[in-house]
């Protein structure tokens, strides 16, 4: 999952930035609205934690020229203590969800984790194919109903791969997703990473799940392989 997060105070960022690190996200920071709205027409992102004050172009306004771009990325708004009419104005403005400030760091993933659920291609919280269960919520794995135990970026790629069932996911795709936007040289990490997957969720088990596309990248699916 790749995280945009625009916020203005450098502790508040750090703070967030880190956890998410921690929890296998690609971050992305913005210290204002100008730079936030610029970083969005580089990367695709997943979800966007916006702050509503901030310098150059408040939050609201963020959200909302976002929007009348068309820009459906989910949206978790920032919002000042007892600030009612904030968080009024963020969902008006068209964010996904709010949370006021200061808030734990468990509150934030488990407000991501839902707001990621809400994506169109997911039927629930649990993403299968085949025998193969991602549980978004525990971030628990099992193949034919063993338990995998999985690093943090193994867990987010295999995350990605299954929250896009039969799709080829180019390295970029992947990379832009997985890893930060300024990560040079993705190919062979992501192509690590793919053998460390394989090896856990693949090589005890039939059918292989993780196929590469030869010149395209890799997708995950239970047909047979493209040729
Ligand atoms: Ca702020």
């Amino acid at each position: 999952m790749r995280v945009l997060v625009v916020e203005d105070e450098t502790r508040m960022a750090e703070f967030i930035n880190k956890g998410l690190t921690e929890a296998g996200y690609a971050v992305d920071i913005a210290e204002d609205g100008e730079r936030g709205l610029a970083w969005t027409n580089v990367v695709d992102y997943d979800l966007i934690i916006l702050d509503i004050m901030l310098p150059r172009r408040d939050g609201l306004d963020v959200c909302r020229t976002l929007r009348a771009r068309g820009n459906q990325t989910l949206i978790l708004m920032l919002t000042a203590r007892d600030a009612v009419e904030d968080r009024v104005l963020g969902l008006d403005s068209g964010a996904d969800d709010y949370l006021v400030k200061p808030f734990s760091f468990a509150e934030l993933v488990a407000r991501l984790r839902a707001l990621a659920r809400r994506e169109p291609v997911l039927t629930g919280p649990v993403l299968e194919i085949a025998d193969l269960t991602l549980d978004t919520r525990t971030r628990e794995v099992t193949r034919a109903g063993t338990p995998i135990e999985l690093t943090n970026k193994a867990y987010a790629l295999l995350e990605y791969l299954m929250r896009h069932p039969n799709q080829v996911l180019t390295r970029t795709m992947i990379g832009e997703h997985i890893w930060n936007y300024d990560f040079d040289n993705a190919t062979n990490v992501i192509d690590v990473h793919i053998r460390y997957l394989r090896k856990a969720v693949d090589d005890p088990f039939e059918p292989k799940l993780i196929q590469t596309v030869r010149g395209a990248g890799y997708r995950i699916s239970d047909q047979a392989p493209m040729s």
